[in-house]
């Protein structure tokens, strides 16, 4: 028996230093909630710092926590990718941060890089710059994540900065991604529109890219599953058995 869960594979926390600092574990979830959203990936640029105490506070929640970073390639390409559990994401992590520039974060001109426990008390900040490109292409990130078994998704594809449209101008055919992403900028209808040979390329989500509480407001993904978990939404992005994609607008 499959039912429909909704889900917002991309949203950052108080570590990202664009991001509000009210992206705390509590809040998030709690917005969640309100929301009825039954899945969410959370995915700061280039870190994993905050995603145990994500996944601890999210044990009294009847939520789906996905453990995820977004990464900014060297061709300046944001891509989501998202893992089963916390142990694969922080292996991910020490392979990011391998190939971030050791650059410091000056929070007066970039924002806090705050990582928080499970109930969001400030722990201390990371002091390397998150907001950065690594040395890695696309592909080479593509790679090493599915090393790790995870989901990968280039994001905010018609985002002229950071999608990869924008970028490279295209999605080359070696790619083998596991679907795009629209950010909240687009509406379906424009979407389909505007990019139809992506619609035909690939299974599609659209995600809320939260930075601040409200932005979480935007809910237009579901997944049709037999129970919200990573392998079930594997199955839900190839189609297997009847599991997919919903999309309203
Ligand atoms: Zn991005
Ligand atoms: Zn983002």
């Amino acid at each position: 028996m499959l039912k429909e869960f909704a889900a917002d594979l991309h949203i950052h926390t108080c570590l990202s230093p664009c991001a509000d600092s009210e992206m705390i574990p509590p809040n998030i979830l709690n917005m969640a909630k309100l929301l009825g959203t039954k899945i969410i990936g959370i995915s700061d640029h280039n870190s994993a710092k905050n995603l145990q105490a994500m996944i601890e506070a999210s044990r009294n929640y009847e939520i789906l926590v996905l453990p995820g970073i977004e990464v900014q390639s060297k061709e300046e390409v944001h891509v989501l990718c998202l893992f089963e559990r916390l142990k694969e994401a922080l292996e991910f992590q020490d392979f990011i941060y391998s190939h971030l520039p050791q650059k410091k974060n000056y929070p007066q001109y970039f924002g806090h890089q705050y990582v928080v426990d499970a109930q969001g008390n400030v722990k201390g900040e990371e002091e390397r710059l998150l907001i950065a490109s690594t040395d890695l292409s696309v592909d080479e990130i593509l790679k090493n994540a599915y090393k790790l078994g995870g989901i990968v998704i280039p994001a905010h594809i018609d985002r002229n900065t950071f999608g990869i449209l924008g970028q490279l101008g295209f999605i080359p055919e070696y790619l083998r991604v596991d679907a795009v992403e629209f950010s909240k900028n687009i509406s379906l209808k424009e979407a389909r529109g505007k990019f139809p040979f992506i619609f035909d390329r690939f299974p599609v989500i659209f995600s809320s890219d939260a930075h601040c509480l409200k932005d979480m407001v935007f809910q237009k993904t579901y997944f049709l599953l037999k129970e919200p978990t990573f392998e079930e939404i594997k199955k839900a992005l190839i189609g297997i058995g009847g599991r997919g994609v919903v999309l309203r607008e």
